[in-house]
């Protein structure tokens, strides 16, 4: 950065949406910790979409896409993937291109199952897993529409990327 230029800043948002699974064996997998919950997410990969959509905001914030642009879901070799993984190769695309991720936020909103224990847990694994500061918030949708009758799952994030 030269002196007295502002650093480039960039912000990305992600949204994801995962259906609840009718198979009682998948398992619920958010942020890269597997939540006990009796059900879990219907997708390719391991439907995680806390970091699915935490991938789309930090690619989102420099202009690359989406998850889905890099890792289709048509892709055999992504059948069952670990999202961690993923989102980490995203964060690499990212920082190839000079960016660093300054912090991320995201918000779950579930009716089931309660996730407040569990929020510490899920920002640590995502923080670790993108060397950033993350935040994860959990709203109940109140019982309103398709989440609130648990036939889905959302997750919102925003990323703030900087330039050196
Ligand atoms: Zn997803």
């Amino acid at each position: 950065m030269e002196t007295g230029s502002p650093p480039r800043l960039r912000i990305g948002s992600g949204f994801d949406i995962h259906p609840v699974s009718s198979d009682p064996t998948r398992p619920l997998v958010l942020g890269g910790v597997e939540i006990s919950s009796g059900f879990g997410l219907l997708g390719h990969s391991d439907a995680d979409v806390v970091c699915h959509s935490v991938a789309d905001a930090v690619l989102g914030a420099v202009g690359l896409g989406g998850i889905g642009d890099h890792f289709p879901d048509d892709d055999p070799s992504f059948s069952g993937a670990n999202s961690l993984i993923l989102l980490s190769r995203c964060v690499q695309m990212v920082a190839e291109r000079g960016w660093r991720i300054i912090n991320a936020d995201v918000t779950v909103i579930a009716q089931k199952p309660r996730l407040s224990g569990f929020l510490r847990e899920i920002s640590s694994s995502v923080s670790l897993t993108i060397s950033a500061p993350v935040t994860v918030k959990a709203k109940s949708p109140e019982r309103v529409g398709a989440l609130g009758e648990n036939l889905g799952m959302v997750a919102l994030s925003s990323a703030l990327l900087w330039q050196p």
